[in-house]
């Protein structure tokens, strides 16, 4: 009777004292609250975290759980390991450099050859526009931060300390730190931190399929979504806005890529009224939309440029800052006013990051990765967007190797399922009962596959994605 009132939980709460109790009921009916970790991300500390997947071992475009259950990584890790999960030679490279100097700064004129080598790599590979100088960081959160200390830094140079303003866009994800959190357009990065910053606005989000106007092509809505940038720089004050930021596809916010012509009218706002534009590449870059970066996809010339994950395969913790000559000599020129440049991480241009990101870009250019890429993802994007018909599913967006799938109802952006179906939810479940891993948000899947997947795999891909979706129509229709 006691156990039925109170419940087997409370009960072995209740005697957590008897020793011989805890060895013999399971950590869920003692009252356990989680592990130990403030996990990022983690929603719902009530339920998540009480069964976490537990991680253990990677290999090529699978990893394997304590179980030694194995799934196929369809994110690659969170959208980086793009050689997959055991690339021998970064392991060799990480070992070399740590046996050989584990460790030295770059601060205060003195650095690592691995960093300079890296630096100069960069700038080869970045061919959009020709980029003046590399700042490292250890993500790309730190990368963005590094982005509105530098454009503040040059303003100020320039004598323009009103120009100072950023806009970004709503659903985009710049990261979780307070300024690139801020930056950030999605709303549970805002609510209860005290954010964003007031120097942030944000702008349209370029998603045609939810929010064109009924008739409207997909350039009318590019042009639209220009002129709002217009008339809120406008109403801003031109002098007032410092820099404009986006991800050339939206990656975290739903895999959003930009409507026709969308970039080009954009840029031309930003120049109009002397903004500078931020080219958040921290996804695309290195091949994932099938050209070496986004810039190169949707002919953007950025002034400044964020890279992190796949610039080092996600092996090893490094992001990068691309500055154009022209914002480089004005640093540059007042640092020397000033008597430093005082912005830098013990760990900017860490040797052994620097040593593996070198790694993986020599690998990335041997085994022409963006060849392989592109023979891949027609595979990749047509496979999934053939089940763009689900009753159950809004839109399949992507190109190259990343894809979003949208779940709504009657296949409309205005008729979200209810969200305590938790459709996404169910969906991710049952990817996960056949092997893959996929990124779920609400309604949203994502999909970022490593670079080295064979066709197999694709394949293998598309049939659990297939059998996962008939298996949640079943059970949300
Ligand atoms: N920018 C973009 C476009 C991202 O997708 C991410 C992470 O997903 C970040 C910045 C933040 O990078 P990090 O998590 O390394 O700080």
């Amino acid at each position: 009777l006691q156990d039925n009132l109170l419940g087997s939980s409370t009960l072995a709460r209740l005697n957590s004292s008897d020793a011989s109790l805890q060895k013999e009921v399971p950590p869920e009916e003692k009252g356990f609250k989680g592990h130990d970790m403030l996990a990022p991300f983690t929603a719902g500390w009530q339920t998540s975290d009480l069964h976490p997947l537990v991680i253990d071992k990677s290999e090529g475009s699978f990893v394997y759980d304590i179980n030694g259950k194995k799934y196929l990584d369809s994110l690659a890790g969170l959208w980086c390991t793009a050689l997959g999960g055991n690339e021998p030679r970064l392991v060799a490279a990480a070992t070399a450099q740590l046996n050989k100097l584990p460790f030295y700064h770059s601060f205060w004129n003195r650095t690592t050859k691995p960093s300079l080598d890296l630096a100069t790599e960069i700038l080869e590979m970045f061919t959009a526009r020709k980029m003046g100088k590399v700042f490292f960081t250890n993500s790309g959160s730190e990368a963005n931060d590094s982005q509105v200390k530098l454009v503040w830094y040059y303003n100020n140079a320039l004598g323009r300390p009103n120009k100072k303003k950023f806009i970004a866009r709503t659903k985009s994800y710049h990261g979780s730190t307070l300024i690139a959190a801020s930056l950030s357009g999605l709303s549970p990065l805002h609510q209860k931190f005290d954010l964003p910053a007031p120097f942030v606005l944000h702008t349209d989000c370029p998603h045609y399929w939810r929010h064109h106007l009924p008739g409207e092509s997909e350039e009318d809505f590019a042009t639209r979504l220009a002129n709002n940038l217009e008339n809120l720089i406008l109403k801003e004050k031109p002098e007032t806005i410092a820099a404009f930021i986006a991800e050339p596809v939206i990656g975290a916010g739903g895999v959003i890529p930009p409507p026709k012509t969308y970039f080009e009218k954009i840029q031309a706002v930003v120049k109009k009224y002397d903004i500078l534009f931020i080219a958040d590449e921290v996804i695309c870059a290195f091949g994932r939309l099938g050209t070496m970066f986004g810039c190169d996809k949707y002919n953007i010339k950025p002034d400044l440029v964020s890279l992190a994950k796949a610039l080092s395969s996600g092996y090893m913790p490094i992001g990068a800052v691309l500055v154009s000559p022209e914002i480089a000599e004005v640093i540059s020129s007042q640092s020397n006013k000033l008597g430093q440049f005082a912005h830098g991480f013990t760990y900017s241009g860490h040797p052994v990051s620097c040593a593996v990101a070198l790694e993986t870009l020599k690998i990335y250019k041997e085994r022409n990765i963006l060849q392989h890429i592109q023979s891949i993802s027609p595979r990749f994007q047509d496979g999934i967007k053939a089940f763009s018909g689900s009753p159950i599913v809004g839109e399949i967006r992507g190109i190259g190797l990343i894809l979003g799938t949208e779940f709504t109802d009657n296949k409309s952006p205005t008729d979200p399922f209810p969200s305590e179906w938790g459709v996404g939810a169910i969906f991710g479940e049952e990817c996960q009962k056949r092997g893959m891993l996929v990124r779920v948000a609400g309604d949203n899947i994502m999909m970022s596959p490593p670079f080295i997947m064979s066709p197999d795999e694709v394949d293998q891909l598309i049939s659990i994605y297939g059998e996962a979706l008939e298996a949640t129509e079943k059970r949300v229709l």
